[in-house]
């Protein structure tokens, strides 16, 4: 079998040209341009160039940024008071407190601040509880992992009743993609670093989602044939003949996988581009809540 290659960064190029076309919809109609807000505390240089990234997509969409830059020594207070300012200026309708966040600062409290109409990253603790209950809808889903859901379905798979495995259960990916496939009645099974015979476990996979920062670990073996592959993995490999002197591969060893999966996420270019995608559609979609409460 030669696996359909699912074109990620075609895909969030569609969905970020349907966002640019709503928000000129809506300035049009006399209503504020949607606006997010990045809060990047310390000088992480994987961070700065995401939140730069962030910000370039926004301006593209037409999507105001308010770009806040914080020293690595600043307190938890300073981080908390810039939240707690940025939830009440009527023009952010997104926040975004880019992590990881500097050891010594409590993410979860901050995190926490973040108001439930503006967190467009969907990590606040309600909107994951939300997400996880049956019969309730969070305001906003984590972007990676519901950027995973529009590839799986662009790709055609069948969600209801498929057995659908997660490699990772970290509170940005592996968790939030577990609990978008059990809403759609998939029959899930979530691994991490103490589970056993994870071949075994992904070979009974329809679905599979890697998300471990482990570069390759999925191999051709693991996958069942016809299997649907997202791999989340971002891994930075040595690599002599590149002039950085390393490329980037995934969580999957894509030159097996090929081979056996039905389709299957490239990296770069598979999930990647689709978080920024999902970014500006929930930054969208907190403007317009921000409509229906009458700002
Ligand atoms: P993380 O917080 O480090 O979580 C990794 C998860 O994988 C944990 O649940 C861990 O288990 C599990 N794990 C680690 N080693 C394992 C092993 N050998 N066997 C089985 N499970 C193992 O990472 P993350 O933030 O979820 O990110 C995962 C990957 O996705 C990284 O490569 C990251 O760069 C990438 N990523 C990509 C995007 C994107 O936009 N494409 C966005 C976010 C992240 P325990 O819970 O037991 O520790």
């Amino acid at each position: 079998m030669t696996a359909q290659i699912i074109d990620g960064a075609a895909i969030a190029a569609r969905l970020r040209v349907q966002v640019a076309e709503e928000v000129a919809g809506r300035v049009a109609a006399g209503r504020r341009a949607p606006g997010l807000a990045t809060v990047l505390v310390g000088d992480n240089p994987a961070s700065q160039t995401y939140v730069r990234s962030k910000r370039k997509a926004c301006a593209e969409a037409g999507i105001e940024s308010f770009p806040h830059e914080l020293p690595a020594t600043a307190s938890q207070r300073e981080v908390e008071a810039l939240v707690q300012e940025l939830n009440a200026d009527p023009r952010v309708h997104g926040i975004l407190v880019q992590l990881p966040l500097p050891a010594g600062l409590d993410e979860e409290k901050i995190l926490a601040g973040v108001s439930l109409e503006k967190d467009v990253d969907g990590f606040h603790p309600i909107n994951i509880g939300r997400l996880s209950m049956k019969g309730r809808e969070p305001l906003f889903t984590p972007c990676t992992p519901a950027g995973c859901m529009v590839l799986l379905e662009e790709a055609g798979a069948q969600f209801k009743g498929a057995q659908a495995v997660v490699l990772g259960r970290s509170n940005i990916v592996g968790l939030p993609a577990a609990m978008l496939l059990l809403r759609r009645d998939a029959t899930l099974t979530i691994c991490h670093s103490r589970s056993r015979d994870l071949a075994a476990i992904c070979r009974t996979a329809d679905i599979l989602i890697a998300a471990v920062g482990r570069a390759e670990m999925v191999r051709g073996d693991w996958v069942k044939p016809g299997a649907f592959v997202i791999d989340v993995g971002i891994n930075r490999v040595e690599d002599a003949t590149r002039k950085s002197g390393y490329r980037l591969v995934g969580d999957v060893a894509f030159d097996e996988v090929k081979d056996v999966a039905g389709a299957l996420t490239p990296v770069p270019g598979g999930v990647g581009p689709m978080t920024i995608a999902m970014l500006l559609r929930n930054t969208l979609r907190g403007a317009e809540l921000a409509d229906a409460r009458g700002e």
